[in-house]
């Protein structure tokens, strides 16, 4: 596996060299359009100098006179009639010429060097000098003259050289040290993954950097925290769901084991029997509601809309708890206009099911349970009752799963804790929202909104 530390050394390498190719052909093509013609008229310009001022201070011998030119900076070459050379100054690295070249500069033609590259300024070569024709001692040279850059820039080259190198190398270490601390927070990352898939939440990420790996951290921390959560709401719901067979297994033990071995009357068998009945009818409930949750938390596509009369669905409701609510003497007062909703028709007969029996469940003999429904941007479904209520540290709980407020004033009133949770969860997924308002002892309301499509 190629790392990113490498591949990014690599591209920031591959970078500096590629820049530094397409800077040395910028500097060419400014070199060839803007300063090559004026180089070589400059050096042209100092190769007439030398040849005019020839003699000029009085008679001099040639070769004395061409090697203090040398001296200040030049190298020279002359060809004589007889096609003989002598050099003056430093040595050329190559000395070749075409000898044709000698003779047209001979004739009287001047030789400008034709290097396409700009090396070819540095090239110390009789090819790169410039050439004119020379008269002394009563015959015509040729006069091949270019400056000694060696003497002239010597140590500005070795400067500039430095400098090149240095700026790489410098560059080379800063890459390598630096894309560490890129790559260093991303190998992090990958370390606290590997730490969540083994199921420790508490990693420290550096979330106060300012930039796109910092963002990073701290979302990735969120979503470690998020996890942490719901991987303690999973294990609280396993909990809980055990919780709440396992007692009224144990109580469905303990009776049959007293109606089969103990000695008892008819009636306590019949309520032993009674008992052993209810549970099993709360263990069976406490299985749908808990298939219904899993089906609402997974199928996206759960809610199956229709267009159907809202007030008709709540009557029906309102009777199918008849029987409880005769039996525990509780009214039922429906205000609802009639009214065409649409929704998922079982999904929300569910809702006000939960709803009523909810009220009737927490309502004392001769109260009212009132069902109010009004009409404005959201149909809003209002279930009242005037019974026990709920304290208001437990209001933001009541929608949890398995919260049963107030244990101790429930304890005759059986019931999962998941009937507000599933309630919520549909309304939820017909884009509603559910709120509950109470005042401990003078009942509470549960306001339903949908919006009205
Ligand atoms: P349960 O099946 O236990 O009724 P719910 O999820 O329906 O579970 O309700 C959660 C808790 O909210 C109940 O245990 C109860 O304490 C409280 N609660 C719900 N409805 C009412 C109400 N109408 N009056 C008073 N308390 C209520």
């Amino acid at each position: 596996m190629k790392s990113l530390y490498s591949r990014i050394v690599v591209t920031f390498v591959l970078i500096a060299l590629f820049s530094g190719v397409v800077a040395l052909f910028g500097v060419n093509l400014y070199y060839q359009k803007s300063l090559k013609s004026y180089n070589e008229q400059k050096i042209f310009n100092i190769a007439k100098e030398i040849r005019s001022l020839y003699g000029q201070s009085g008679p001099i011998e040639m070769r004395t006179y061409f090697s203090r030119i040398a001296d200040m900076g030049f190298q020279l070459y002359t060809v004589d009639e007889r096609m003989e050379g002598t050099f003056y100054g430093a040595p050329f690295k190559r000395s070749d010429i075409d000898p044709s070249v000698v003779r047209r500069v001979q004739a009287g033609e001047t030789y400008v060097p034709t290097s396409k590259f700009v090396t070819g300024l540095f090239e110390n070569t009789i090819r790169h000098s410039v050439g004119i024709p020379f008269q002394a001692n009563g015959q015509t040279y040729a006069l091949f003259v270019r400056p000694n850059m060696e003497l002239q820039f010597g140590e500005v080259r070795i400067l500039a050289g430095l400098l090149l190198a240095g700026t790489f190398l410098l560059s080379l270490v800063f890459i390598f040290v630096f894309t560490r601390y890129i790559v260093k927070p991303v190998e992090k990352l990958t370390a606290a993954t590997t730490a969540i898939v083994d199921g420790e939440y508490d990693i420290a990420l550096d979330v106060q950097r300012r930039d796109e790996i910092g963002n990073l951290a701290r979302h990735f921390s969120s979503m470690a925290q998020a996890l942490h959560k719901l991987d303690d709401m999973r294990q609280e719901f396993v909990s809980s769901v055990s919780h709440e067979i396992q007692s009224p297994l144990t109580s469905i033990q303990g009776f049959a084991q007293a109606v089969r071995n103990e000695p008892l009357t008819s009636e306590e068998r019949n309520r032993y029997l009674e008992i052993i009945e209810e549970e099993s009818r709360r263990l069976s409930s406490l299985g749908k509601q808990l298939l219904t949750l899993a089906s609402l938390d997974k199928e996206a596509d759960i809610v199956k809309k229709s267009a159907y009369r809202l007030d008709e669905q709540l009557r029906q409701v309102v009777l199918l708890t008849e029987w409880q609510r005769h039996e525990k003497e509780v009214f039922v007062e429906l205000n609802a206009p009639e009214m065409m909703i649409t929704a998922d028709r079982q999904l929300l007969n569910q809702v006000w099911l939960n709803l009523l029996t909810n009220g009737i469940k927490f309502s004392d003999p001769g109260q009212t349970i009132r069902i109010d429904v009004s009409v404005n941007q959201a149909v809003t479904v209002t279930v009242s009752d005037q019974g026990i209520g709920i304290p208001d540290t437990e209001l933001d709980h009541i929608f949890e799963r398995f919260y049963k407020a107030d244990k101790a004033r429930n304890r005759t009133r059986s019931g999962s804790g998941l009937g507000l949770s599933i309630a919520k969860k549909i309304v939820q997924l017909h884009g509603g929202t559910i709120e509950a308002q109470s005042r401990l002892g003078e009942g509470a309301a549960f306001i339903v909104r949908l919006p009205h499509l």
